[in-house]
């Protein structure tokens, strides 16, 4: 099992865990090395990074962030970034705006199917933030439209549905370039997760890397050990260095921090580029 955890989430975003409480778990898990990732929000980072070195879990700064890839949305992890950084934040702030304006179209699309009040609904959820689809499947499920997250998606939210809203997010390159330009580091998020045949994800490896990509997540909750290693070779053929993450949300979800396996062998790890006091 791989004690290093670069993608996880909290309630910065669209996890169960206040930034605390995720980094208490992993410190219990044995984690050395954790990056919280919310979903396109440095938020929660300024917790996280007290509470890990409170307790000497080695942390790196990370946000996870949407980007099209043609007509598919792609997830891309920036990681040890200057958290300060004035256009990190201006670029942000645009994507808070857009995820804003596809809240309210969703819920106007759900009220069309007879659900009234989810805007509101998936903001409490939010803890008074930003809602995602997830907080709006949260609503349907605790509304009882639905009996679980698969269905959600199935049903009103996921591609082609009912209450989807296609979203107009920056191109990969652009976001990638912004990464960098806050001397982070840009990593392709569980490149087996966008519902893509394997030609296409092979290519959208090529053009990540092409596009100055820095590393893929070889080791992502819900692969099995042949994906891992296939991810691993791909990694390996595009020059690009592997990283790891639980995606942890929830606990019960997924896999959690500490749990999840190492890097296939040959993979360069991506977090060999920081000069990263592991000890503690
Ligand atoms: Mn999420
Ligand atoms: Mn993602
Ligand atoms: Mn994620």
């Amino acid at each position: 099992m791989s004690k290093i955890d670069l993608h996880t989430h909290s309630t910065a975003s669209d996890g169960t865990l206040a930034p605390e409480e995720l980094v208490q778990l992993a410190a219990t898990a044995g984690v050395t090395l954790l990056a919280l990732t919310d979903h396109d929000t440095l938020d929660g980072l300024p917790a996280a990074r007290d509470a890990a070195q409170a307790s000497g879990v080695g942390f790196l700064p990370g946000v996870e962030i949407s980007a099209n890839w043609g007509p598919h949305s792609v997830h891309i992890v920036g990681l040890g970034f200057d958290c300060r950084s004035p256009s990190l934040d201006a670029f942000l702030k645009n994507q808070m705006l857009h995820r804003q304006s596809r809240a309210e179209l969703i819920a106007d699309r759900l009220a069309r199917k007879g659900i009234e009040g989810a805007l509101a609904g998936a903001v409490a959820l939010a803890g008074g933030r930003v809602p995602g689809r997830a907080h709006f499947a949260r609503y349907l499920i605790a509304e009882g439209q639905v009996a679980d997250f698969p269905r959600a998606f199935k049903r009103y939210l996921g591609r082609g549905c009912s209450a989807y809203v296609p979203p107009a997010w920056p191109e990969m390159a652009e976001v990638i370039a912004e990464i960098h330009r806050a001397g982070g580091a840009a990593v392709l998020a569980h490149p087996c997760h966008y519902q893509m045949s394997t030609t296409w994800v092979r290519h959208l490896l090529e053009q990540f890397r092409a596009e100055q990509g820095d590393g893929v997540e070889v080791v992502t909750s819900g692969d099995d050990a042949t994906r891992i290693e296939w991810l691993g070779q791909q990694a390996v053929a595009n020059s690009l260095a592997g990283s790891i993450g639980s995606d942890f949300h929830a606990p019960g979800q997924w896999r959690h921090p500490g749990k999840i396996p190492g890097l296939p062998r040959g993979v360069e790890s991506l977090w060999s580029r920081w000069d990263l006091d592991k000890t503690g």
